[in-house]
């Protein structure tokens, strides 16, 4: 009877975990996909929790406790923070992955030959390789997106690495299959601790040579890793409800990573090994060009004057946690009868989704946002691009500058808008480190500054300022 129940929640469960995943492509059900996931793995542990073979409830219990104590103040860290915390949990996966793997063995150990085939062999060991290399490569990612003082985020890089790297996931594998060979052995139980040190020692390795702001992109890498790693454990333990899970984790971490990939216009192989984050750096634009400085007053007229206003956040405003500030901007602008747009750059940011969720933190309403596509043929027809705290994501150079390390990577058009006008603090440049002629072309105007304190005296100045 609970070998039917379990069954039949296993498929409810996969439902659920698939319908939770459609409804988060969409703003408007993105809330019933959060509580569909939900509801599908308790109903996932509850299963497998009543199965016969589970006799120490206490342990499972202390496990559970154990979980909240972790698990709640994860879910209080700020929206910044988000990326690291995601790679935070897929870190505990992998581990945990990796422990069970360890553990079923030794389980094994004690049941006899018959237990050791070929298939569940293999199995534990790329479960093993997989969860501990996924541990030690998330704990790397979040502590490089962190900025934890003693993980560098520049690429670290030397000659032959590539070799090194590859030598010790090699080492890994042939030590993996010898084991597979050989499971009763007597240096078994060692073989599979060096598999473990191997793996651990490659996550570091493999996460070193990249750049702290490519972290997001490995973060999704090493989701579809802690994925692939539940569908071996799956086989291991004879779960199809973690092989279905598994997959459908793997598979979404993998497809994310290559949306990002296509909307940066990089490989796979150039997030991995090319070291982003260390490009020269071109001679400074402003020694070039005019950098032209507006007012807020100036700033706050020409929106005034325009029809059709395209805002386009970029890092900057997470960085200054500016939403709030740009909801009350867009209230004054909307409440005189202006058109205002949210262009949304798929990698704008720096995680999937980034501006949608600070936007909707805001109650920005969904219908004003924009995906790049459908704005760009627009931009011609824009009286004011408003650039707030966005780089690379409305650099040109990406259509022009053949070599540029974000050639051919699509942007949004904010130069052709009719005016533009554009916050940030500096002259520096963003994250792929490199100018941006839209600063310096002839219908820009800066508005240098944090861009919270920017739009929030923006929203001053139609408050309270004459603008009426
Ligand atoms: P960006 O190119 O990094 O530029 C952000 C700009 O914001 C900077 O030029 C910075 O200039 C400004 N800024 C920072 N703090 C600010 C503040 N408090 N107030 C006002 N301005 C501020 O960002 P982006 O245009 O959003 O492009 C995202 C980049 O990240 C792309 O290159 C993308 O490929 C990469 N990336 C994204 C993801 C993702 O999933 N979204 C993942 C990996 C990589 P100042 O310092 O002068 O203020």
């Amino acid at each position: 009877m609970t070998a039917a129940v379990g069954r039949l929640s296993a498929v409810i469960a996969t439902a659920l975990f698939i319908f939770a995943l459609n409804w988060m492509n969409d703003p408007k059900t993105a809330r019933r996909g959060v509580i569909a996931g939900v509801v599908g793995m308790a109903i996932a542990v509850g299963a497998t929790w009543i199965q016969p073979e589970i006799v120490h409830h206490g342990w499972i219990l202390l496990a559970i406790a154990a979980g909240f104590v972790v698990g709640i103040p994860l879910s209080l860290v700020p929206l910044t923070a988000v990326p690291q915390r995601t790679a935070l949990s897929h870190a505990f996966g992998g581990l945990a992955a990796g422990l069970v793997g360890v553990a079923e063995y030794h389980l094994w150990l004690g049941e006899g030959a018959g237990r050791f085939t070929t298939f569940r062999m293999g199995a534990l060991v790329i479960e093993v390789i997989l969860g501990f290399l996924t541990f030690t490569g998330s704990l790397m990612a979040a502590g490089k997106l962190q900025e934890v003082r003693w993980i560098p985020q520049r690429p670290v890089t030397y000659p032959g690495q590539n070799v090194v790297n590859l030598g010790v996931l090699g080492a890994a594998a042939v030590l993996g299959v010898v084991f597979v060979l050989h499971p009763l052995a007597t240096w078994g139980g060692s073989a599979l601790l060096g598999i473990c040190g191997l793996a651990l020692l490659f996550g570091v390795l493999l996460i070193i040579p990249i750049g702290g702001a490519d972290m997001p992109t490995v973060i999704s890498i090493l989701n579809s890793y802690a994925g692939l790693s539940a569908v071996a454990m799956g086989f291991v333990l004879n779960s199809m409800l973690l092989v279905t899970a598994g997959a459908l984790d793997g598979s979404s971490g993998l497809i994310l990573s290559i949306i990002m990939c296509r909307a940066m216009n990089r490989s796979f192989t150039n997030v991995l090994f090319g070291a982003f984050g260390t490009v020269q750096k071109t001679k400074a634009i402003g020694e070039q060009k005019e950098w032209k400085q507006e007012s807020i007053e100036g700033a706050a007229q020409l929106l005034e004057q325009a029809r059709l206003v395209v805002v386009i956040p970029g890092y900057g405003m997470a960085v200054a946690q500016a939403q709030h500030k740009v909801r009350e901007l867009y209230d004054q602008l909307t409440k005189r009868g202006l058109e205002v747009r949210f262009a949304i750059h798929p990698v704008a940011g720096r995680m999937p989704g980034h501006m949608n969720v600070l936007l909707a933190e805001a109650n920005i309403p969904y219908t004003a946002l924009a995906e790049m596509d459908e704005i760009n043929p627009e931009m011609p027809q824009c009286d004011v691009a408003l650039v707030i705290g966005a780089n690379d994501v409305v650099n040109p150079a990406a259509r022009t500058v053949k070599g540029s390390p974000i050639y051919g990577m699509p942007i949004i058009d904010a130069d052709k808008a009719k005016t533009v006008l554009a916050i940030k603090r500096s002259k520096n440049p963003g994250f792929a480190g490199i100018d941006n002629d839209l600063y310096v072309q002839d219908n820009t105007w800066m508005l240098f500054g944090d861009a919270k304190a920017v739009i929030g005296d923006l929203v001053k100045q139609f408050a309270g300022g004459g603008l009426h």
